[in-house]
């Protein structure tokens, strides 16, 4: 083989390499893949695009963060199809959510686990968003929301072993923004939320032997 032979058969080599370490990174090892989703949740994957589900791969989830949906009274499959509707850009809004928690208790997947959302700014790219419905403009869950929001909180938190006391955040903890407002306005409540998120963890635990 000529020399020029020989450095084109290295290159390659090395080009087949760090093709086949991409491919493993974009494809495999991420937190998210392969894990199944509770039997409440509904999957409503939106159309992939810019604005609301650009397929970036989410390659940490270091926390859960909670946030209510601000328009009082709109069902999870309204909010998700709002989010799938901002594919158009016609808005220029970006926003999404990995899950949103409907009034009924009823749960909506609207991103993969191994996709970021956009929903949480600094903190897109290293967290699960979970979105919740509520009845009124104080932002309180109702009992059947809330309920659902600690089991599938819990759930994640078990399955990409978090501590509720310090990865679960609100929106707020991120950006100051009054998001959940409720829970914003009431600490209390907030303490409460993740006390019952870590003995929600102990009973699930518990139920799986
Ligand atoms: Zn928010």
């Amino acid at each position: 083989m000529s020399p020029r032979g020989a450095a084109l058969l290295l290159a390659g080599t090395f080009l087949a390499a760090g093709g086949a370490i991409w491919l493993r990174a974009a494809t495999a090892g991420l937190p998210g893949e392969g894990v199944a989703v509770p039997e409440y949740v509904e999957e409503a994957f939106l159309t992939p695009n810019a604005w609301s589900r650009p397929g970036t791969p989410l390659e940490d989830i270091e926390g859960v963060v909670i946030h209510y949906v601000g328009n009082p009274g709109t069902s999870a499959q309204a909010n998700r199809n709002y989010f799938d509707s901002l594919a158009a850009g016609t808005d220029g809004v970006y926003a999404s959510s990995h899950f949103i928690v409907g009034l009924e208790g009823e749960v909506l997947q609207c991103v993969p686990l191994t996709e970021v959302a956009y929903a949480s700014n600094g903190r897109n790219g290293d967290t699960v968003s979970v979105e919740v419905c509520h009845p009124d403009a104080q932002g309180q869950f109702s009992d059947v929301s809330y309920a659902r929001c600690v089991e599938l909180t819990a759930w994640l938190c078990r399955t990409f072993r978090l501590d509720p006391a310090t990865d679960v955040i609100r929106h707020y903890d991120v950006t100051g923004k009054e998001c959940p407002l409720y829970y914003v306005e009431h600490p209390e409540a907030w303490e409460a939320f993740r006390a019952d998120v870590a003995a929600e963890m102990e009973a699930q635990d518990q139920a799986d032997g």
